[in-house]
């Protein structure tokens, strides 16, 4: 009785948090982050625990079979949903389905030479180690290509894992006792369902956490970065260099100011996509010139600020003049080749920079700079102590 109610109660938490999935999937318009893949997950297993609610005892029947076959598909639709998530496209009807069939076939097969022990062995057997390779799967994710989710997949890990340990019992208990064992009011079953119904209550909520840390990230990022070339915009040129002087051990920064010449000309022959197809090219040149590390901004229109970090005043004197002469010998790329555009730079150099406050006075002082390197002719590195 109190697993019935058990397993009811699951059932509602899986399909309201299949609901509330395809909600959220639906104000995801393009990325949905595998959301509506989760709410299937959701719904097959919930289909799955209300046909184990309806059918009675375990034993050979349509009911049971279908029950089987949508108890494994929904954590191979969990798993899809989570490829999803972490940006690798996948199709999810086909694989489903052939799970489906291929898990159909494999359970007649199985009953028919095995019997019905057999049957319910395979499914706790199969369901082990795909919850067990679910597990290692979340570590090797949070270790490899989910870094900043560390913690959040070691919990996942470690839940699914349980499971999965519960799963194997469940074999070893149909093996040893018989599928009266899988009586819902045995204590074995009583265990296995009030885990599932937790399981069923926390990790939902976990998934929407995770959403909502992939959206205030990506909201985080676009508010630090240009929308045209990637590189970082004046708020996020300000965190950075807020970020490398917290650190006790910071050396002294230099700021390059960087202002393509005669760009209006660009425009106005080439038309404005031309344009910003060169500012994109320019801010190619700077990341590719620049340490590791160092932060490369667009300040607005065809201006840019690169900030060497720990270096020196020659240092920057070196990377401005390397900049420059890479910008003056590359061609923008997606020009004809019969016309290859090219562009110059004109450089201004700072002072050494010390704090994160001195960013406005040091960008006056090379744009000083740079202005008297405009005068001077243009495609040149100006210096503000320039000897
Ligand atoms: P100088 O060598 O003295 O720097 O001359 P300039 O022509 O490069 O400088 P000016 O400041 O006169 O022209 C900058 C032009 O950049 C004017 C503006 O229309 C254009 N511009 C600003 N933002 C963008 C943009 O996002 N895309 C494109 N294509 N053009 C832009
Ligand atoms: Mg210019
Ligand atoms: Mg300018």
């Amino acid at each position: 009785m109190v697993t019935t109610v058990i397993l009811g109660m699951l059932c509602v938490h899986l399909l309201c948090f299949c609901v509330m999935f395809l909600l959220i999937s639906t104000r995801l318009n393009g990325k949905k982050m595998g959301m509506e893949v989760f709410a299937l997950g959701n719904l097959l297993l919930g289909l799955a625990y209300i046909l184990q609610l309806l059918g009675g005892p375990a034993g050979w029947g349509l009911m049971s079979v279908v029950n089987h076959t949508l108890t494994l598909c929904a954590p191979i639709a969990y798993v899809l949903g989570a490829l999803r998530f972490f940006d690798r496209p996948t199709p999810v009807w086909r694989p489903l389905l052939t799970v489906a069939a291929g898990y159909t076939a494999m359970q007649v097969l199985v009953q028919t030479t095995l019997g019905s022990e057999a049957r319910h062995a395979l499914l706790a057997g199969s369901c082990a180690a795909l919850f067990l390779a679910m597990a290692l799967a979340a570590l090797y994710a949070g270790r490899a290509v989910a870094r900043d989710l560390r913690a959040e997949m070691a919990v996942f890990a470690v839940l699914i894992g349980v499971l999965g340990a519960l799963n194997a019992a469940k074999l070893v208990v149909i093996l040893s006792g018989g599928l009266e064992a899988l009586d819902l009011n045995s204590a074995f079953q009583r265990t296995f369902y009030i885990y599932m119904s937790f399981l069923g209550t926390v990790l939902p909520p976990c998934v929407v956490w995770l959403v909502l840390r992939r959206l205030t990230d990506e909201l985080r990022s676009m508010a630090a970065h240009d929308p045209l070339t990637r590189v970082l915009n004046r708020r996020g040129l300000m965190e950075g260099l807020e970020a490398h002087f917290r650190s006790r051990t910071a050396g002294p920064a230099y700021l390059l100011i960087v202002d393509i010449d005669h760009f209006k000309d660009i425009n106005d022959t080439h038309g404005h996509q031309v344009g910003d197809r060169v500012i994109c090219h320019v801010a190619q040149v700077l990341k590719a010139s620049a340490r590791q590390g160092d932060l490369i901004c667009r300040l607005g229109g065809e201006e840019f600020v690169v900030i060497s970090l720990d270096t020196t005043r020659d240092g920057a004197l070196q990377l401005a003049e390397r900049t420059r002469a890479a910008i003056e010998h590359s061609e923008v790329p997606g020009t004809s080749p019969d016309r290859p555009l090219s562009c110059t730079v004109t450089l201004g150099v700072s002072a050494g920079l010390t704090s994160a406050q001195a960013l406005d006075a040091c960008i006056q002082q090379a744009d000083a700079a740079l202005y008297r390197g405009k005068a001077a002719g243009r495609n040149r590195v100006e210096c503000v102590h320039a000897t």
